[in-house]
């Protein structure tokens, strides 16, 4: 094996062979292509750039123990229940089998309590996992090394939570928001943030999916009482206007950037489709 990959594994910090990581794990790229498209590339976006390649975002950062790590306590399960063009959507599946807890216009939270199939720790060890990586200085766009999103201080006890060596952060919640959508919108936001009064907002969408983790001193109750690392009521949300919003979100986004034509019309598309079909 080289020896200049031999580094301190931003993980474990421990020195290792690192190897060469992805942010969004490789099974999610099929899902972003669209093959009978002009341009069959994967969509994906961030807070300032749209990017529509098959150049995959990758990194020199982990050692093979800690990829297992992330692979094993949460990625394989996300990845074996997400939506798939052929398979539709397990998850979302499973989810729908709970009692409802709130509905409230488009959106419905589901109970996952008595649940057994769906497993929150793998939910929150995947999520938790995107952005702790995404907040590492690391990642290559356009020539220049970047993180996507900052999490602070806080930074190291999500490592710790990863390893297993420390709870879930107090200070942080995690919900997750499924789409009611037959076909999701076929894009990845990389995870990107705002900052409210006391604490910031992180998000992260694949198709189907949309994670928000909410960390700092002053969370709202929404957050705390609600979501997948709520003691009180752990629910998934399902909404049927979830696609709608990450759309506009991506409209804001484009408008600020060299946007890939493709994408844009792949958007416009999905978006006359459901606005024709009648929700079920
Ligand atoms: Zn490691």
């Amino acid at each position: 094996m080289s020896e200049e990959l031999r580094r301190i594994c931003l993980l474990c910090l421990q020195e290792k062979v690192i190897q060469n990581s992805h942010l969004l794990p490789a099974a999610f790229y099929p899902d972003l292509s669209e093959p009978t498209a002009e341009n069959p590339n994967p969509a994906i976006v961030s807070k300032e750039v749209a990017f529509q390649s098959s150049r995959q975002l990758t990194a020199d950062a982990l050692c093979a123990a800690c990829e297992h790590l992330l692979n094993s306590r949460g990625e394989d399960w996300v990845i074996r229940h997400r939506w798939q063009r052929k398979k539709g959507f397990l998850l979302r599946e499973k989810v729908m089998k709970a009692k409802y807890f709130i509905t409230d216009g488009s959106l419905t939270a589901y109970h996952l309590a008595g649940l057994d199939n769906v497993n929150v720790s793998k939910l929150v060890h995947f999520a938790t996992g995107m952005f702790w990586r995404a907040s590492l200085n690391v990642w290559t766009v356009n020539r220049i090394k970047k993180r996507f999103i900052s999490v602070g201080k806080y930074g190291d006890d999500f490592r710790r939570f990863l390893l297993g060596e420390a709870d879930f952060p107090s200070k942080a919640a995690l919900c997750l928001t499924l789409s009611g959508q037959p076909e999701p919108l076929l894009l990845a936001k990389l995870p990107h943030s705002v900052t409210r009064d006391g604490y910031h907002l992180h998000s992260f969408t694949v198709p189907g999916m949309k994670f928000d983790l909410a960390v700092g001193n002053q969370i709202p109750a929404k957050f705390g009482t609600m979501g997948l690392t709520s003691a009180q009521n752990k629910v998934i949300f399902v909404d049927d206007a979830l696609d709608l919003l990450v759309h506009e979100s991506v409209r804001k986004v484009t408008r600020n950037t060299r946007m890939v034509a493709g994408l844009r019309k792949h958007a416009e598309n999905h978006r006359k489709q459901q606005s024709e079909e009648p929700n079920s």
